[in-house]
């Protein structure tokens, strides 16, 4: 690469979503020169074809770490927080209520578990915050196309010709990241022949600020509180099928796609009114072989991605941001640097490894149907609820403490 035109800095993010906004409002407002390109606009509202449907709970240190960033007083306002989770396990076809139990956050003397955000907003929301700080370049509609790396410095190219050098590359650009692919990290992928439909929907029951999961084989049907839409309530669904059953349900008019889901819920907050778009994901477990590489660092999930399950995706990305956030400010000499590097896959390879074996096995649990498997996920349930310091310990776990 020509240096002539070579533009310094000292991080480069390639992926503007929720982790790489993150990733660069935190750098820079730590006074790091920060440049993040992303081919993708920003979606203005839920219903853009671009709109990204899902909806993420920001546990406890994920907000801590917006807080620190000065960007969580504009989120707070569309945040809906998780007071409750109702975990319900249904058998039968149409499905019934086997067992209920609830999990409250003030049982850990907690105002919640963690405040729920639709990522399109957030997204929209970090945007603006990007667009104003100072130290950040946003390239947006921009992508990250080449690089050469070098015991010093990453050179980077982008897909208008832009060309950069940076002290640390930093790939937040998703599950297929280019980034990673260039620097040739391999993964390993796990897959379950499951999709995992999101979609938000409107009903006549009150959610109360409770999170409800509905087990039954095929997997999870999680609905999520949302600010009411148009003076009735709402809700954020992720709902996991096996592959055929998920493209067969993702066809359906939006009236038969309702009732599907209202049956599928057992009408636990009534008939569901599909608000959205639908969207598709496929559910697998995928963990890089390694977080770095020479002046490279994977986050989020360029480094692991996980079934949408517990929320533990974006809070074990945000996790990856705090660490080299902290370690950057620890020393920021060593930025991007082999020292700097190990430290930070040191720091996060066994809380992902940990995180992704719980939420495999749980996902095997969930959607299996043979018998002996739901009934010891309905005793397992009931044994973790009933245990009160099984249950408080269950649940600190999983707000990631
Ligand atoms: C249905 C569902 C529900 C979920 N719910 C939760 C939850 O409740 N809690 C939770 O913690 N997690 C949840 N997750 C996981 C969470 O959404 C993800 O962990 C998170 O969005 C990953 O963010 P990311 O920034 O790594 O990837 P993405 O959001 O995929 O962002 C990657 C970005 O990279 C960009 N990009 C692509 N190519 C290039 C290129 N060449 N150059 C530059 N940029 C590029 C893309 O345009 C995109 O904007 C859920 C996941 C799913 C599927």
């Amino acid at each position: 690469m020509h240096s002539m035109a070579r533009r310094e800095t000292d991080i480069f993010i390639s992926g503007g979503g929720i982790a790489g906004l993150v990733a660069a409002l935190s750098f820079a407002s730590s006074g790091f020169q920060v440049v993040l390109a992303d081919p993708t606009p920003p979606a203005l509202d839920m219903t853009d074809s671009t709109s990204d449907l899902r909806s993420t709970a920001f546990l406890q240190p994920a907000r801590a770490l917006l807080e620190n960033a000065g960007l969580w007083d504009g989120l707070a306002c569309h945040a809906t927080p998780l007071e409750t989770l109702r975990v319900i396990d249904l058998d039968g076809d149409p499905p019934v209520q086997k067992t209920e139990r609830a999990f409250y956050a003030s049982e850990l003397n907690q105002p919640a578990f963690g405040w729920n955000l639709p990522n399109w907003l957030t997204r929209k929301h970090l945007i603006e915050a990007a667009t104003k700080a100072s130290g950040l370049e946003l390239r947006l509609g921009t992508a990250f196309e080449k690089i050469l790396t070098r015991e010093g410095e990453a050179l980077v190219k982008l897909d208008d010709g832009t060309r950069l050098s940076a002290r640390l590359a930093i790939a937040a650009d998703g599950r297929n990241s280019p980034l990673r692919q260039a620097v040739g990290i391999p993964v390993e992928t796990a897959r379950y022949g499951q999709k995992a439909l999101a979609f938000a929907v409107s009903h006549p029951v009150a959610h109360g600020n409770v999170s409800t999961e509905l087990y039954l084989e095929g997997g999870a049907f999680v609905l999520v509180p949302l600010p009411d839409h148009d003076g009735q309530p709402a809700s954020a669904v992720v709902w996991m099928q096996n592959g055929p059953e998920a493209a067969r349900l993702s066809k359906l008019d939006n009236i038969a796609f309702g009732a599907a889901a209202s049956v599928r819920s057992a009408c636990v907050l009534g008939e569901l009114t599909p608000i959205s778009p639908r969207r598709v994901w496929p559910v697998v477990t995928q963990c890089a072989d390694s977080l770095i590489g020479e002046r490279v660092a994977l986050i989020a999930e360029a480094a692991h991605v996980m079934p949408p399950i517990g929320a533990q995706g974006l809070n074990t990305s945000l996790a990856d941001v705090q660490s080299l956030v902290e370690l950057a400010q620890i020393s920021p000499g060593m930025l991007g640097n082999a020292e700097f590097l190990t430290a930070y896959e040191k720091s996060r390879h066994t809380d992902i490894r940990a995180r992704a074996k719980v939420i495999d096995a749980y996902n095997r649990i969930c959607k299996s149907n043979a018998p002996p498997v739901q009934a010891l996920r309905r005793t397992g349930l009931q044994l973790v609820h009933d245990i009160l310091p099984l249950r408080q310990a269950i649940m600190r776990a999983g707000m990631g403490q």
